[in-house]
């Protein structure tokens, strides 16, 4: 007994004393990093002959300052933004260009850049108002309600219109690819539409578009509206996708149409996206099939992206610039935006006169001339159904043939 006792006592100090010599050896070898790191900092012809000894002898140490120095390096190039000159950018826009007038199926994704010129700030960004209303936190909406749609969404609506551009895939809430004009069959928004609300309770969901941002009291996992549908009284939802949230509603996703987009896609352009979400959806980018079979990729974006290498080009400007000198190329009018014609205006649904206080958002102005149409509840139910049909509910794809037949 008395032995085995002893023993433990013995066995005790001595982990005790390891763990003693383990802390100090921790603590020496963070002053040995230290203090080669102030060293190597010195310019090699002002170390002292001891300081220069510091680092033959510990050479291991020395290693590990110079990788981390190269990761930084790494980190702050792909953080930094980089500017082709104007002979490069045009001699660039030209190859695009010529992919583009080849192309039999070009798919664009689009990211935050392509808003950024309509004083949008971008999403995901820290300051960004997905991670503002992530934390609960109301975002200033004025400048998101007067955004308008930019040179760039202009340009792909007109793209589309020409029938070089099959879909659009965009990552942006701002909703300004479908103010462009840009017809709902030829658009996924992957995260969702600030504008629009849904009922999920009725079958198909029903969609409301208003015209004022509805993720006012919307936030991560908490998508109630605090609206309710005309038809059901069920609560209203609004689209948006947050960062760790499965997007399932099918539209404005329309994940069928950007899936199957893809598939056919011989060119992909992506503006203005940084691509590290969508890096992460692998049924966009057909990267399974052998190379010579993978769409041509090319990318428009300031800072480095997590496809640069799989890039056939990539362009390093701003998309407004990239995409005037792309019409140029293309000998193509730029179309002006007219909130006359602004689509949503015809879209929305106005909000029923006990509703009308259920938000303190900026509503959209309606164009001069055109009236109020809330006052108007006669053809409030005739919108209400307008919405209804077509691609939304059960997949546009059903959707277009119930068109066809109309
Ligand atoms: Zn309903």
């Amino acid at each position: 007994m008395a032995e085995e006792a002893d023993t433990g006592v013995s066995s005790r100090a001595e982990r005790k004393a390891l763990e003693k010599a383990k802390i100090l050896q921790r603590e020496s070898e963070r002053k040995i990093f230290r203090l080669v790191g102030r060293v190597l900092k010195k310019p090699e012809a002002e170390r002292s002959e001891e300081e220069a000894s510091v680092l033959l002898l510990h050479r291991d140490t020395v290693e590990e300052h110079c990788k981390r120095q190269v990761r930084r390096n790494v980190l702050k190039r792909k953080q930094e933004e980089v500017f082709d000159d104007a002979d490069e950018l045009k001699s660039k826009v030209r190859q695009l260009a010529a992919a583009v007038k080849q192309a039999n199926h070009l798919v664009v994704y689009t990211g935050a850049g392509i808003s950024t010129a309509a004083s949008i700030p971008d999403y995901r960004g820290p300051n960004g108002v997905w991670t503002q209303l992530q934390k609960g936190r109301t975002v200033s909406s004025s400048d998101l309600s007067k955004a308008e749609p930019t040179l760039t969404h202009m340009c792909i609506r007109m793209l589309h219109k020409e029938k070089m551009v099959k879909h659009v895939v965009s990552q942006n809430c701002d909703g300004l690819h479908l103010r462009s004009g840009l017809p709902r069959n030829a658009l996924s928004e992957l995260h969702g539409n600030m504008f629009i609300e849904v009922c999920t309770s009725c079958s198909p969901v029903r969609e409301y578009v208003r015209l004022f941002d509805v993720t006012e009291r919307t936030s991560l996992h908490r998508h109630g509206t605090g609206r309710t549908c005309m038809h059901c009284c069920g609560e209203l939802r609004d689209t948006i996708v947050h960062f760790g949230e499965r997007g399932t509603l099918e539209q404005p996703l329309n994940w069928k149409g950007a899936a199957e987009a893809a598939k056919m896609a011989d060119v992909i352009l992506c503006l203005g996206s940084s691509l590290k979400v969508l890096k992460k959806y692998a049924c966009l980018w057909c990267m399974n099939r052998p190379a010579s079979k993978r769409p041509k990729l090319f990318i428009v974006n300031l800072q480095w992206t997590p496809k640069d290498d799989l890039a056939l080009l990539k362009i390093n400007g701003k998309c407004d610039d990239v995409m005037s000198l792309l019409m140029e190329e293309l000998n193509l009018q730029i179309p002006v935006y007219k909130r006359a014609e602004d689509p949503i205006f015809c879209l929305a649904t106005p909000l029923r006169p006990e509703e009308v206080n259920s938000h303190t958002r900026e509503v959209i102005a309606p164009p001069d001339g055109q009236q109020d149409r809330s006052a108007d509840p006669g053809r409030q139910a005739e919108e209400a159904t307008a919405v209804q049909g077509g691609w939304f509910g059960r997949g546009y794809g059903k959707g277009r043939k119930k068109k066809k037949a109309t």
